[in-house]
């Protein structure tokens, strides 16, 4: 097309496109396409928070139109459609070759949470985001797949730090119309209808369609004006509620997911849990088996053939336990249908099925009925097994014995998605160097491997584009302090200009406030901490962000303790949070920071992923030994606190982690990044980097978590014909 001006035909063509565009999120991983959107209203897409959708209704049809009649415009759109309906329709994948059975019979995966992006929230954290990364890979791989979920319209919450600096947390109403979502409908246009029976009632739901690329992802939303108050709001919030509204949720989500699936004509060869929230689809799962006439040993060995159960916390208080009577109360009227006793059906959620003193654990529940099961690193599967045994102790001569050897708990390392964590800046460097196209190899290790070499990418080079990074995050930051300032003066608004050093090395945390997590633990060397701070010649500073559970005052008196320190201690302009923590919140600030921070009490962290986010933008991670990382680190590409190992004292274990981390800091890590040559430049710096950059993404990705998946969990049952 090489006419100044576009036919209306065209034009047509290309408003319809750009339609469908907007409600795939395959736009959220390619960034010609995103930078369209932000073209179209670079003001609302700032305002509007990166919304597709919501920018396709603030410019209105006509306005649409006459921008599309500027030629050269209007050729950049259509060449992103054609990527795009290239990228939808493409046949020859990696999953067509390894794993195509499942294209008539897909993978079902179910996760209470799914993290795509930061306008559908409705995730909670680090599972949510794994689950959507999954799913982007699942998509990019071409493999057979289909995602289950709730529909959360008031998502999860929202973090505002009160006058005290205590969190407190509030509600907005998501909007599907405004939201890459899409009613599923019958062949008349009516929304489909699913019920199931849930305490005393029978309630509907409808769902929802999420366009992940070339796969969907369903919803499932109990917001129908038939369903009394009490059960329309069961899929109000992630988690929301007590354990009854929890029970009754995860009934909604195993159960009434599966019967979706069943309406929609779909028949997944392999029915896969994302954590316990999900375990009651094996019950659906069993329930229809026994329907058709099948015995109930027989439909129970029947169903372990196609489940298979991934386990995300060596936390206690991360299983759901439920009491008897709850279970009673809220599953008797669909699982009466099971032809089993309550006791038995007690028994399933046991680890002693006799103990009528133990409360239903979702996990147990799941392991017992999947015929296989993974934890998600090397250290989780061992922390997994040991954690697990007494489910898996063999009766001899009436003493129980167990080994941890014995217990059937793989593993499979954590990854994230590298197109869609890689923030717009680094994806255009990516293509002002290689050119249109670049980021078809972006998951290959020789991609990376690049990174290693001088004559590819100058030390300079990727100095300049590490302080590009670290300014981008400067200013957000300082632009997000003014917003969530309560009574900003003008005085403030100088200071926030002030707000941290464009040179300093810049120490970023930001995850779940939990406990573990142990967000404060840097600052138990303060005095020593502030004068590293203020060092004129080598001083660092501190970006904190991160949400606690609404239940959890311990966590909230770190953030507060935290803010305390930002606003009124030696640490003012050398520290700073960043409310209400968020995809786009992380986005900014694992590219911007030097250094990615994680200091988790040993073993709990069972993965992590931040770190590996952090990894594509070049920010290098220090971290106990936990989770991924104890995988991960060889001495050079990056920075361990402690040793591969940990005393059992909790106290200990805090005592030491925070002495080692004093000492890694000033002896490794602030003498590295300072050390600079003739030119300015931290050449051993930049070559830790590149080492991590090289040999890490590849390792860390989705992309080789879900081959791994794919080859070790979903194929060894043939596909049905
Ligand atoms: C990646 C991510 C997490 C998980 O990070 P961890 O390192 O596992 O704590 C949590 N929340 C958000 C918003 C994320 O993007």
């Amino acid at each position: 097309m090489n006419e100044k001006t576009t036919s209306p035909a065209v034009i047509d063509e290309l408003v319809t496109g750009l339609n469908l565009l907007a409600r795939n999120l395959w736009w959220t991983w390619n960034q010609d396409a995103q930078d369209i959107f932000h073209e179209l209203s670079p003001r609302g897409w700032q305002n509007l928070y990166h919304n597709a959708v919501a920018i396709l209704h603030e410019v209105s049809d006509y306005e649409l139109r006459v921008r599309l009649m500027d030629g050269d415009f209007a050729r950049r759109v259509r060449m992103v459609l054609e990527q795009f309906e290239a990228y939808l329709a493409e046949r020859r994948t990696w999953a067509s070759e390894h794993a195509p059975g499942f294209r008539q019979h897909p993978v079902a995966y179910f996760s209470a949470e799914f993290g795509f992006h930061e306008t559908l929230p409705i995730a909670a954290g680090g599972l949510g985001v794994l689950a959507g990364d999954h799913a982007k890979s699942a998509s990019d791989l071409g493999l057979g797949f289909v995602g289950i979920s709730l529909f959360y319209r008031e998502g999860y919450f929202m973090q505002e730090i009160n006058g005290d600096n205590w969190q407190t947390e509030y509600f907005s109403l998501l909007n599907p119309r405004n939201l890459p979502l899409e009613p599923v409908l019958d062949a008349r246009g009516e929304p489909v209808i699913t019920t199931v029976k849930i305490a005393t009632a029978v309630v509907a739901f409808r769902a929802w369609r999420v366009n992940v690329g070339r796969v969907p992802v369903y919803l499932l939303d109990a917001n129908l004006p038939d369903n009394e108050p009490h059960y329309r709001d069961l899929t109000a919030r992630v988690y929301g509620g007590d354990s009854t509204t929890r029970i009754m949720q995860e009934i909604l989500l195993g159960v009434g997911g599966v019967r979706l699936l069943r309406k929609l004509g779909i028949s997944p060869s392999v029915f896969h849990m994302n954590e316990g929230h999900a375990a009651f689809l094996t019950l659906e799962l069993v329930r229809e088996k026994v329907a058709q006439g099948q015995g109930l040993k027989e439909a129970m060995a029947a169903t372990r053939e196609e489940c298979l159960f991934t386990t995300h916390t060596p936390v206690a208080a991360g299983h759901d336990r439920f009491t008897s009577d709850l279970v009673h109360y809220a599953g008797n009227k669909f699982l009466s249908q099971l032809k089993l006793s309550h006791e038995e059906l007690m028994g399933l959620g046991r680890i002693d099925p006799a103990d009528a003193q133990e409360p239903f654990c979702m996990t147990v529940l799941a392991l017992k009925l999947s015929r296989a099961a993974n934890a998600v690193s090397e250290l989780h599967g061992e922390v997994s097994r040991e954690m697990w045994k007494p489910l898996y102790a063999a009766r001899k001569g009436g003493a129980r014995t167990a080994s941890a050897a014995a217990v059937p708990i793989g593993h499979i390392t954590n990854g994230v998605h590298v197109l869609g964590w890689m923030k717009g800046t680094v994806r255009r460097y990516w293509r002002n160097r290689l050119g249109s196209g670049w980021d078809k190899d972006v998951n290959q290790a020789e991609f990376w491997a690049r990174l290693a070499d001088p004559g590819f990418i100058s030390d300079e080079e990727l100095w300049s584009l590490r302080y590009l990074l670290r300014r981008e995050l400067l200013e957000f930051t300082r632009r997000r302090l003014l917003l969530q300032g309560h009574r900003v003066t003008q005085k403030d608004f100088i200071a926030f200009d002030h707000l941290l050093n464009p040179d300093a090395l810049t120490i970023g945390f930001a995850r779940r406030f939990a406990t573990y997590k142990r967000a404060p633990l840097v600052f138990q060397h303060f005095e020593q901490i502030v004068k590293l701070a203020h060092d004129r010649q080598r001083p660092i500073q501190f970006v904190y962000a991160g949400k606690a559970h609404p239940r959890d005052d311990e966590g909230k008196r770190f953030i507060q303790h935290i803010i305390h320190l930002s606003k009124y201690s030696e640490l003012k302009g050398h520290l700073v949070f960043i409310e209400n923590y968020d995809i786009h919140v992380a986005r900014q600030m694992v590219s911007g920071c030097d250094v990615w921070l994680n200091n988790p009490r040993r073993p709990l962290e069972a993965s992590g992923t931040s770190g590996m986010k952090a990894l594509l933008h070049g920010c290098l991670n220090l971290s106990i030994l936990d989770g991924w990382w104890r995988e991960a680190y060889d001495g050079r590409n990056g920075f361990a606190i402690g040793v591969d190992d940990h005393p059992d004292s909790v106290e200990e274990q805090d005592r030491r982690d925070s002495e080692n981390l004093y000492r890694v800091l000033t002896e490794e890590v602030i003498p590295c990044f300072y050390n600079r040559d003739a030119q300015g430049i931290p050449r051993q710096w930049l070559g830790k980097i590149r080492h991590a950059m090289a040999g890490l993404v590849p390792r860390f990705s989705t992309w080789r978590m879900l081959q791994q998946y794919t080859q070790e969990y979903y194929l060894p049952r043939k596909p049905a014909e």
